[in-house]
């Protein structure tokens, strides 16, 4: 298994032959690629992304059958479920990087943000369980807001919520703290731009390994 800092080349060469529009995803996910993983997988990362229809992992960052374990669940928030898919795919495969990838105008997160200023409460049970675990690091930015910086709260919010999900990643879990301390596992957060198809990785990604 590639190590988490070749894997995040990786991904960086494959983001920017998105954007650039070189893509090899059609030789990476033909017949023949398929035919080869039928006896086993090594995704070389783990990415925990939204379920929004615009952000395909596998596409933006241009890899093909066997080479993303993607979770996406809306708002990429992190449950028990999605702690559990992780730590399978760290243990059973080998896998070294773990990226969370937020994006810009993620519903998920203005969905929250509305239910904190007061425009709606009417949210099913199982909508509230995604926004009640989007709102702690939302909740905080508020304080001193003024209306017209709402674009710039959406902003920090997307951030601060992908920054909530690698902490509760990197901390939340003995196994995968374990494999952090020993293994060189390494959690980064990230965000995708609907409006370029650029992926920027944060910073911090030496203090975790
Ligand atoms: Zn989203």
């Amino acid at each position: 298994m590639i190590t988490a800092v070749e894997a995040l080349a990786r991904l960086r060469d494959g983001n920017r032959r998105f954007v650039t529009n070189q893509t090899a995803a059609p030789v990476l996910s033909g017949h023949a690629r398929r035919a080869a993983l039928v006896a086993g997988q090594e995704p070389f990362a783990i990415v925990l992304g939204c379920s929004d229809s615009r952000v395909p992992a596998e596409l933006v960052f241009d890899q093909g059958f066997g080479d993303l374990f993607v979770i996406r669940v809306a708002g990429n928030i992190v449950a028990p479920s999605q702690v559990g898919s992780v730590e399978f795919a760290a243990a059973r495969f080998g896998t070294r990087l773990i990226v969370v990838m937020g994006h810009s105008q993620c519903g998920a997160v203005v969905a929250t943000l509305e239910e904190l200023l007061g425009h709606t409460n009417n949210q099913s049970r199982n909508l509230r369980s995604i926004v009640d675990r989007v709102r702690p690091s939302v909740e905080a930015l508020l304080p001193g807001r003024r209306e017209e910086d709402a674009e710039a709260l959406v902003s920090d919010a997307i951030r601060a919520n992908v920054r909530a999900s690698v902490n509760h990643l990197r901390h939340g879990s003995e196994l995968l703290k374990q494999l952090i301390r020993n293994d060189g596992l390494l959690v980064v957060g990230a965000e995708y731009s609907l409006e370029t198809g650029i992926v920027t990785f944060f910073e911090g990604v030496s203090d975790a390994g």
